[in-house]
């Protein structure tokens, strides 16, 4: 998946294993969104968890829900 920057407007790419990653770490702190750092301008970007959801492989998605 890719962010854009809401601040400078760079794409940031996530593979998919910094997609299931920041998953982890949301579910783990039971947070609402991920904080991902835009590499340009270190402005903080908010990946809400459902974004990050869908561009989880569909394995993690479906741990994701049953919890
Ligand atoms: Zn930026």
């Amino acid at each position: 998946m890719q962010i854009r920057c809401f601040k400078c407007h760079m794409p940031i790419a996530m593979n998919r294993e910094a997609v299931v990653d920041a998953l982890a770490q949301v579910d783990k702190e039971e947070l609402s969104h991920y904080d991902l750092f835009c590499p340009k301008c270190r402005t903080m970007n908010r990946v809400s968890r459902k974004q990050l959801q869908r561009a989880a492989p569909k394995v993690v998605r479906d741990e994701g829900d049953a919890k």
